[in-house]
């Protein structure tokens, strides 16, 4: 029924246009049919308990040693950093590490801890990042009562993106972070067809709500897009800071 041209019955005209764009748009998103998925969802098994791996994950670090991961130097060579009481930490100097897989689209756990004992500020405490493809980071930082620029501090995409909240613990202690990732997309000549996404729950917080990241995280220049493969390695900053990690797993989505 069209809308009247004055008042009707109690309803204005604007009213009246509202209700019948809401009712147009409502059966835009019923497409006929009721959906109808014909293949059933693969089974996994969760881990058996709250942050542990689910039986289709692979684990890249469960406190044992670096197998997974090689030096971001060189990556042919091995992963140069410690593995002490089931955690493995920076060893300042060394550069960053990498896993040996590549990796597109993504769920990622990962578990981290800055030095108990408070040294610096800002930038310079208990810094390093967790690098999807080997280029988009999401900053690990101590920001447990500690002020930087709000999109570097922890749970932000570095530089372009602060955490919807601040959800940190104290120094010393075992904070996570889990992160669904999607990958750019580029054609053949480079141009970029799709911009990687990112969702993160920082200690079960959500801090970014499927953010759209607008390049590499540069920390010195704007954000830019430069094709690269399709998958990458993971990697970890050493930024010098003796910051600990454990219990690593991820899902492949694509
Ligand atoms: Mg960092």
């Amino acid at each position: 029924m069209p809308c009247p041209t004055r008042a009707f019955r109690g309803i204005s005209l604007a009213a009246c246009l509202l209700t019948m764009t809401a009712v147009t748009v409502a059966q835009e998103r019923v497409p006929g049919q009721m959906p109808n998925p014909t293949k059933a969802p693969p089974a996994v098994t969760p881990g058996a308990t709250p942050g542990s791996p689910p039986s289709d994950a692979i684990v890249l670090f469960d406190g044992s040693d670096l197998s997974q991961w090689a030096s971001q130097k060189d990556s042919k060579a091995a992963a140069p950093w410690t593995v002490a009481d089931s955690a493995m930490q920076v060893k300042p100097g060394t550069g960053g590490i990498q896993t040996r897989r590549a990796f597109g689209d993504v769920q990622l756990h990962i578990e981290w801890a800055t030095p108990d004992l408070v040294k610096g500020e800002g930038q310079g405490r208990g810094n390093s990042g967790v690098f999807l493809m080997n280029t988009y980071e999401v900053q690990v930082l101590d920001s447990y009562e500690n002020t930087t620029y709000f999109h570097g501090q922890a749970g932000a995409v570095y530089k372009q993106h602060k955490p919807l909240v601040n959800a940190s613990r104290k120094p010393g202690e075992w904070q996570t972070y889990d992160i669904v990732f999607r990958a750019p997309a580029f054609d053949e000549d480079g141009k970029l067809l799709k911009r990687a996404t990112f969702t993160v729950f920082h200690n079960g917080v959500l801090v970014q709500d499927h953010v759209e990241v607008m390049g590499v995280t540069a920390h010195d220049r704007p954000p830019y897009y430069e094709k690269h493969a399709p998958k990458l390695p993971l990697s970890l900053q050493d930024h010098g800071d003796l910051v600990k990690f454990r219990n690593i797993w991820i899902r492949e989505l694509d």
